[in-house]
């Protein structure tokens, strides 16, 4: 029992350093095997500065996986706590990679989404907490979603371009 909290601990830290970690680390934390899917598509998330949707990793493969093995694969990424969902304003669905101690049926992205009017690049808001919203008596919590749209840091001041992050 000591021996098993000791390894999810172990998980939980290289979680955390998902945006750095190899490919093959990720994987090979979360109890995936290497598949050029997978590589590939984690790959994609990793050199993205924004969210990426469905079309967006056919387009960036050039059709080199067929929907279901993508969508299958950004199934098992979710379900590992990998990569987290954000819903979109036109009702459909976006992806971004867990920086939190997100694991295999959890997740803990507590933070706002902002999506650019002028690039629609959708950024992970990482340090902005998502407000505890006091429900009436008898309403349960399952989850909230933020997602705030403006103008980004990029495209309002296409000067500092050079110098963020
Ligand atoms: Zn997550
Ligand atoms: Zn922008
Ligand atoms: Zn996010």
């Amino acid at each position: 029992m000591a021996l098993l909290m000791v390894f999810s601990t172990t998980i939980h830290s290289k979680q955390l350093r998902m945006m750095h970690s190899s490919i093959g680390d990720i994987l090979k934390a979360n109890s995936l095997s290497i598949t050029d899917s997978r590589k590939t598509i984690l790959e994609l998330f990793q050199n993205s500065k924004g969210a990426l949707a469905h079309a967006d990793i056919e387009n960036k493969t050039a059709s080199q996986f067929d929907r279901v093995t993508i969508y299958r694969t950004l199934q098992t990424f979710v379900d590992k706590g990998i990569i987290h969902t954000i819903p979109t304003p036109d009702n459909s669905v976006k992806y971004a990679l867990c920086k939190d101690s997100c694991g295999q049926g959890h997740h803990h992205d507590n933070h706002i989404h902002f999506i650019c009017d002028k690039c629609a690049v959708t950024y992970c808001l990482d340090h902005v907490q998502i407000p505890q919203v006091a429900l009436p008596t008898g309403f349960v919590y399952t989850q909230t979603d933020v997602l705030v749209s403006g103008i980004c840091k990029n495209c309002n001041a296409p000067s500092l371009k050079a110098t963020n992050e």
